[in-house]
């Protein structure tokens, strides 16, 4: 799932410390927003991701089938408010990273250059 945290830190813009809204694609740091002057800076992270979604789909069925072992009506209760969640979970990372990732690809080329 995609999170926003925020915390205190130095923005090139401003030269002060400012808030920054900081997203995270699962493990992954994708953006930093200065709230102070809105300077964002973006990492193209969409091989990292990608390795990382891999890793972290092929360790679910264990995960599952732990907590299934654990404590099987809690697992069971747990299946209809969870399951659906997730691809809307996965999909709000997923727009993150590639977002990010474009804005690299126009920046490269130069093609968005005013
Ligand atoms: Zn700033």
């Amino acid at each position: 799932m995609s999170t926003v945290q925020h915390t205190e830190l130095t923005c090139a813009r401003c030269g002060t410390d400012t808030p920054h809204d900081v997203v995270y694609a699962g493990r992954l740091l994708v953006q930093v927003t200065c709230t102070a002057c809105g300077k964002t800076l973006e990492r193209d992270v969409r091989a990292d991701y990608l390795a990382d979604l891999r890793r972290r789909v092929a360790s679910k069925p264990k995960r599952m089938l732990r907590r299934l072992r654990k404590n099987p009506l809690r697992f069971a209760g747990s299946l209809p408010k969870t399951v659906p969640a997730k691809p809307l979970e996965l999909l709000s990372e997923i727009v993150v990273v590639w977002r990010a990732g474009r804005t690299h690809d126009s920046t490269r080329s130069g093609s968005r250059n005013p």
